[in-house]
């Protein structure tokens, strides 16, 4: 089936046809979406299949979204992003019945790269030259398990930070992704570079020590892996394991892979007791299956790495006493394997000597911009921009 799409910024007003823009608002779900909208919740969510109602779970709040009406305020179509690579797409096809689809977005990355000098601290400076959040919390996060920036800076000290950043329509959304920066405390330069093993390291080539324990479950033996694919030996069919199981007797001690925010500790459908902890830079770990959660521990409680959430169980869909551990970035779910280190890693050999290519590069562009005293791009608001696609009102369906 070919469909031509038409791509167009939705501030712009169409056949008679408007936009609304609008935030998924704390607390509001898919359904509660659907209610507010008197979309047909049969259609939209209760006749899809599983996996489609499992994304529907992933909208998360502070998003924005759009939808376009005609001119009788008939809802014509919505698009609201799931991360920031997929979004829900709900339309009317010919017959003026509503569809759900999930749909990639659209959208150019771009390297940039600023310097700023400190007159406060680095959050307050970057955050005040460029206007943007993200740019100064992933700087900071980035920095903060090998420098004290409290004690250590001086005014004057100077900073550059390279970084991705992805842009639809001409405008930024999403985390932007540090490639490589330079602070100076007191004068003495520390710097970081991004890997092309996806890790962090400083100029030596010692790995940045990461956020997260090695196991939530001390001890335990991992029983299944993360794959896109496996079979269910309950559900007889083919499946996803999107996280790694922990086996471990009913009643040990689970503990937070990292620091950050309770958002959501109950059960929850084949999870069964489920603890979902929010992380900095867009991560979130879940942990499943649980027999019961620690006394105290609740949604917006904020858990620091290695402390006890709860106790491990086989609630839900489970076949026997397990930690089912998921990790997500961006809402996506990730090797937790791949992340997660035992040790600080160190570069030898070949691998050192192509980190050591990469960050001579990044250090020519650092002393580049520092010479330069390249000016940050000023980024006003940020949104979460998406496209929508016009289908062919009368060929196609
Ligand atoms: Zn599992």
């Amino acid at each position: 089936m070919i469909r031509i799409f038409i791509l167009l910024l939705l501030t712009t007003t169409i056949f008679a046809s408007t936009v609304e823009r609008n935030r998924v608002k704390s607390g509001e779900t898919y359904l509660i979406f659907l209610e507010k909208n008197a979309l047909p919740l049969k259609k939209l969510y209760y006749d899809l299949d599983k996996d489609d109602q499992r994304l529907t779970e992933e909208i998360r709040a502070g998003i924005h979204y759009q939808i376009l009406k005609d001119d009788n305020g008939t809802i014509e179509q919505v698009l609201l992003p799931l991360n920031d690579e997929l979004q829900i797409h709900i339309f009317q096809d010919k017959n003026k019945q509503y569809k759900f689809e999930a749909i990639p977005i659209i959208s150019e990355t771009k390297t940039e790269a600023f310097h700023t000098t400190i007159t406060s601290s680095p959050m307050y400076n970057i955050l005040k030259d460029t206007g943007s959040k993200k740019l100064a919390q992933i700087f900071v996060a980035s920095f903060k398990n090998s420098l004290n920036f409290k004690n250590d800076i001086r005014k004057g000290d100077e900073l550059v930070m390279i970084y991705d950043q992805k842009y639809r329509l001409g405008h930024p959304f999403s985390m932007p992704t540090l490639k490589a920066a330079m602070i100076e405390m007191g004068k003495k330069r520390h710097y970081i570079y991004l890997n092309d093993d996806g890790r962090y390291y400083d100029e030596k080539g010692h790995e940045v020590e990461g956020f997260l324990l090695a196991r939530p479950v001390r001890g335990a033996r991992i029983s299944s892996y993360f794959t896109k694919r496996r079979w269910h030996p309950v559900l007889h069919k083919w499946k996803a394991h999107l996280g790694v199981d922990y086996a471990a007797r009913r009643g040990t001690p689970v503990r937070a892979a990292g620091s950050g925010r309770i958002i959501y500790a109950a059960r929850m459908g084949s999870y069964g007791n489920l603890i979902k902890i929010r992380h900095d830079d867009g991560y979130e770990t879940r942990y499943a299956h649980l027999k019961s959660f620690r006394r105290g521990i609740h949604r917006g409680k904020y858990v620091k790495k290695g402390q006890v959430i709860a106790y491990v169980g086989t609630t839900g869909r489970s076949t026997g006493p397990h930690l089912h551990f998921e990790l997500r970035k961006h809402g996506r779910a990730i090797n937790p394997l791949r992340v997660v280190q035992v040790t600080t890693k160190k570069l030898h050999g070949k691998a050192k000597k192509a980190f050591m290519r990469l960050k001579k590069n990044y250090d020519e562009s650092i002393e580049l911009h520092l010479n330069n005293q390249s000016k940050p791009k000023k980024y006003g608001s940020f949104e979460n921009m998406s496209y929508i696609h016009f289908l062919p009102k009368k060929s196609d369906g």
